[in-house]
């Protein structure tokens, strides 16, 4: 690994870097301070698989699930915040007239976490940073239940964001590695496990 080069990209973070923060504040720290070999699960190329499905399956559909009359969609998305030094691909953006609003397509079963609703939030803040329009709501597409849930992003989840990317910045530069997460059953599906040795 070149650390030089190392160093000189790791300002820049990305909204999967929030979404995992938000998981286990270790995930981020393995991606930019000790970076580790991960391989290609079949649950990566699954996702990839649905956010082509669901894009094809979206494209015939109107608005008025998401409670408009009318919008422009734009598919992957790449967005970036010269504010925040962050960087993100939004699986779909609607376009209206005097509002934008994110769209994450999730292939889960457990329903909207904590995780993502700080993802979207982080959307919001990256499409009005980019559009100058702003973003009232945010949508998550609960891929296996086809269900479509609105997520708040409010000043609320807004903070939770700065916050989180000013907490990232500091372990990153002072290469700290975090404790675990405290929630051990995520342990078990990690792809880190093997380096988190004092956890098992
Ligand atoms: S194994 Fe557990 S503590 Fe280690 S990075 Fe994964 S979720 Fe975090």
């Amino acid at each position: 690994m070149n650390l030089e080069r190392h160093r000189a990209q790791q300002f820049e973070l990305t909204v999967t870097d929030l979404k995992q923060w938000a998981y286990c504040t270790r995930i981020p720290y393995y991606h930019h301070v000790m970076p580790v070999e991960i391989a290609r699960t079949y649950k990566m190329q699954r996702g990839r698989d649905v956010e082509a499905a669901v894009e094809a399956m979206e494209k015939r559909r109107g608005f008025r699930r998401y409670g408009l009359e009318c919008g422009e969609r734009r598919f992957g998305v790449w967005l970036h915040s010269a504010t925040l030094g962050l960087s993100g691909k939004l699986d779909l953006l609607i376009i209206t007239e005097d509002a934008c609003y994110p769209v994450d397509f999730k292939d889960t079963e457990g329903g909207v976490r904590y995780n993502h609703r700080v993802q979207l939030a982080a959307y919001a803040l990256l499409v009005e940073e980019n559009l100058a329009r702003p973003v009232p709501i945010a949508f998550v597409y609960l891929v296996p239940s086809r269900q479509l849930v609105t997520v708040p992003v409010g000043v609320k989840e807004r903070e939770a964001v700065t916050r989180a990317v000013v907490a990232m910045r500091q372990v990153i530069e002072q290469e700290k590695m975090p404790g675990p997460t405290p929630v051990r059953a995520r342990c078990t599906a990690c792809e880190f496990r093997n380096y988190c040795a004092d956890i098992w």
